[in-house]
């Protein structure tokens, strides 16, 4: 591969279609989590900043919103071939930022947001923009100016997950992407200006959650939030947004189970428990629906362990730019950290360790690497009910049947995704219709891009992609005649 050239480096934020410097003078470090390296820098954006771009995008609204569809549609699909034409820059971006496999880095970080894009034409066609109920006809109108405030795990896709339908659906946005990794969403701002997008449409500002974060959900202009992160980010959103009232959207945390159920054929088995492995280690562990719990009927626990320890072999770790390499670092020190003190509290806790542990793997002395790790604990514990967020499988036995699965699948205070596996179809489906989480897949579904997302409990609600996650950006207006 011959690599393009990257730029980490940026003094500029995208307002009101320009390119302008920040009202303050802070910057913000980017690292490479492979070398442990800054390589580039962004502006601490300001509240003044915030203000600029919250202005612009009103100032925008009602031009935007008063486009025809599919106007707006094209503008989408404009948006997705220029991320097409730019996929190798977006995939080393992600790969050298946050430590993305390279594999991964082209199929999923730099893939899915093409799709988010492209699929707003068929998505579009799904959602009712107006229908008759009684002497009414109730009519979708744009929700107004949206605050996008997004993570850096899968960092564009989770920006297109919420520009390209607010765009759809008549709105304006201000963005926020997450502060460590912000090179993507810089590359989309190029995109969406040379796509020719009105000013004001479309406006990034960089900077941290507390201030450019907390200055978007409080502007007075904002009429909505969009946020995806953890629970305890998400918590404050929701708080400040309060005080206007505004809408919000969250999409946050997740500690979904993989459910084997008894009747499995000892192939069946083997392949729901690679399944599983895979389900929580894509990303290095850094997916929100990951499945991080895998349940298995008490009795077949020797089986799945025994599994687990060959299986876990196969995840090699290493630099994301080799193409073998499986597992990259971590995204930062700091979330290494917590990942490795969740091994070992959860070692103390009297879990098992079946591989993996907490040191740094033996072939990657510098990185933020942590081992793919597999643990046997009991439901209940911590580290069978706390988002870890790194590549950390926690096998629970249960007891009881299929209700007995069931308790343990729900009995955590998220519920963003799940698997379930049976040798029967129709049990497991009958299984999944129970899981109180936002989708399960079900004898090994593969994710789909245009179905909603979103949680129950505490991974938030709103729902993102597919028709719904357009619906979410509007308000409905009921003319009555
Ligand atoms: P985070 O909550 O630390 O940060 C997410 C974003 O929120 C960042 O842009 C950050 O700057 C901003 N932020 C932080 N504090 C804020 C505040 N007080 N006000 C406004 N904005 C604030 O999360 P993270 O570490 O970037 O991402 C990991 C978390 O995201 C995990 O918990 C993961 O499960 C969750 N996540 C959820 C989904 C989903 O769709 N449900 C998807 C991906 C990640």
């Amino acid at each position: 591969m011959t690599a393009p050239e990257l730029n980490h480096t940026r003094d500029r934020i995208y307002v009101d279609g320009a390119w302008i410097p920040s009202t303050g003078t802070g910057t913000l470090p980017v690292v490479n989590p492979f070398t442990e390296q800054v390589i580039g820098t962004v502006p601490e954006g300001t509240a003044e900043d915030v203000d600029r771009a919250a202005r612009a995008a009103a100032r925008a609204l009602p031009g935007w919103s008063a486009t025809s569809l599919a106007d707006r549609i094209k503008a989408c699909s404009a948006v997705a071939e220029g991320l097409k034409a730019r996929a190798q820059e977006i995939a080393l971006m992600a790969s050298r930022e946050m430590g993305a496999p390279w594999q991964l880095a082209v199929m999923v970080q730099a893939g899915l947001p093409v799709i988010d894009f492209a699929s707003m034409e068929d998505v579009a066609g799904q959602v009712e923009w107006e229908r008759r109920s009684g002497n009414s006809v109730l009519v979708r109108q744009p929700v107004g100016v949206v605050g996008a405030i997004t993570p850096w795990n899968y960092p564009l896709h989770q920006i297109a997950a919420k520009v390209a339908p607010a765009l759809v659906a008549g709105c304006t946005v201000v963005l926020k992407p997450s502060e460590l990794v912000p090179g993507v969403a810089y590359l989309l701002a190029e995109i969406i200006d040379a796509a020719g997008l009105p000013p004001g449409v479309f406006n990034l500002v960089t900077g941290t959650g507390p201030v450019v974060g907390e200055a978007i959900v409080a502007h007075p202009a904002v009429d909505m939030v969009s946020f995806t992160g953890s629970t305890r980010a998400g918590r404050r959103v929701a708080e400040l947004a309060a005080a206007a009232p505004k809408r919000t959207s969250l999409e946050l945390g997740g500690k979904s189970a993989g459910v084997l159920l008894d009747d499995l054929s000892a192939d069946g088995f083997g392949n729901a428990v690679a399944g599983s492995l895979t389900g929580c280690l894509i990303n290095s562990g850094q997916t929100c629906s990951a499945t991080t719990r895998l349940l298995v009927p008490r009795a077949r626990l020797a089986e799945a362990e025994e599994l687990l320890t060959l299986f876990a072999q196969f995840a090699p770790v290493g630099d994301p730019l080799d193409p073998a390499t499986q597992q990259g670092p971590l995204v930062s020190k700091v979330q290494q950290e917590r990942v490795r003190s969740y091994i070992r509290q959860a070692l103390d806790d009297g879990a098992r360790l079946v591989a993996g542990g907490p040191e740094q793997p033996e072939n990657t002395p510098t990185g933020f690497f942590v081992k793919p790790t597999v643990l046997v604990a009991e439901a209940g514990s911590r580290i069978e009910q706390e988002e870890v967020f790194g590549p950390v499988l926690t096998v629970v036995p249960y007891d009881g049947g299929d209700d007995g699965a069931l308790a343990v699948a729900n009995g955590t205070p998220y519920g963003l995704s799940g698997a379930v596996w049976a040798g029967d179809l129709d049990r497991a489906t009958a299984f999944a219709r129970r899981m109180r989480t936002g989708q399960v897949a079900v004898n090994g579904g593969v994710f789909n891009p245009t179905a909603p997302f979103g949680g129950f409990g505490q991974s938030g609600y709103g729902r993102e992609l597919g028709p719904l996650g357009i619906e979410e950006f509007t308000a409905v207006t009921s003319l009555q005649f």
